[in-house]
């Protein structure tokens, strides 16, 4: 065997030792239309069961026209919360949210209420948010489309969407940017130029690819911090890590900057 080949080898079996620590981008039933299909108290039975430290339940927030947590429900998941963390002392459950950017202007679905019930703000860009106009909806999800098939357009796209999240990001007390790059195209080293002003952590989300290897390489140039984020939507896939952090070990990064990861 070759020495490169021990070497990967070794990698192997320091990967296979490195645990999640918390996973803060949960969905529960509390995600509408039987998106998030298993409930709080069984989502804390299974990460509790894993060992996990810490979880955050963050439904999409009431922006999103398909899948957005009820307004009305937000303190009831609340209570759950409350009481389900009584069963487990040991085991710190959050409340959070996965807001919604709505438009150009950086506009979200994080308002007063969502901060008074909130622990852990979460924020990220969805296809099925409620667009605050009709031309925002025309360049979030139209323009966007075509894009990938023309590169004047493309760059003209990456351009505003990442004004639109940089705005987001400057406006609100965000803790996770999640999935950035999914979606829609934006500019990664605007992005993480951002996150490290505003210390917000970027995640690397283990369902949907992004950040990938070659964007954690850029954002990894700045002072950022990651996460690493399941996005379950159902409590088998709570505390999974396995993508994200092949993405992280391709890019080079230095794993200790991934918060939640017991290296
Ligand atoms: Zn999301
Ligand atoms: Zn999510």
């Amino acid at each position: 065997m070759g020495f490169f080949e021990q070497d990967s080898q070794e990698d192997r079996n320091k990967e296979r030792y490195m645990k999640l620590r918390a996973d803060y981008h949960i969905h529960s039933t509390y995600s509408r239309n039987r998106h998030g299909k298993s409930t709080i108290e069984e989502i804390a039975a299974r990460a509790y069961e894993m060992g996990l430290e810490e979880i955050a339940i963050t439904d999409h927030g009431p922006g999103h026209y398909m899948f957005g947590i009820k307004r009305s429900l937000m303190g009831e998941a609340k209570d759950i919360i409350k009481k389900t963390q009584k069963k487990y002392p040991n085991m710190k459950i959050l409340y959070g949210i996965e807001a919604n950017i709505l438009d150009y202007e950086g506009t979200t679905d994080i308002d007063g209420e969502v901060m008074e019930h909130c622990d852990i703000i979460l924020c990220g860009f969805h296809l099925g948010a409620l667009f605050s106009t009709a031309g925002d909806f025309w360049n979030f999800l139209v323009k966007n489309k075509f894009a990938g098939y023309n590169k004047r357009l493309y760059s003209v796209m990456v351009e505003k969407n990442t004004r639109a999240v940089v705005k987001a990001m400057n406006k609100y007390k965000i803790d996770i940017l999640t999935h950035p790059g999914d979606k829609i195209p934006v500019d990664i080293d605007m992005i993480a130029q951002t996150a490290e002003k505003m210390k917000i952590l970027l995640e690397i989300n283990n369902s949907h690819g992004h950040l990938n290897r070659d964007e954690i390489m850029k954002a990894a140039k700045y002072d950022v911090r990651f996460v690493i984020g399941s996005d379950s939507h159902t409590k088998e896939s709570v505390g999974h890590f396995e993508n994200a952090l092949k993405a992280a070990v391709e890019a080079g990064l230095d794993l200790s900057r991934i918060i939640n990861l017991e290296v």
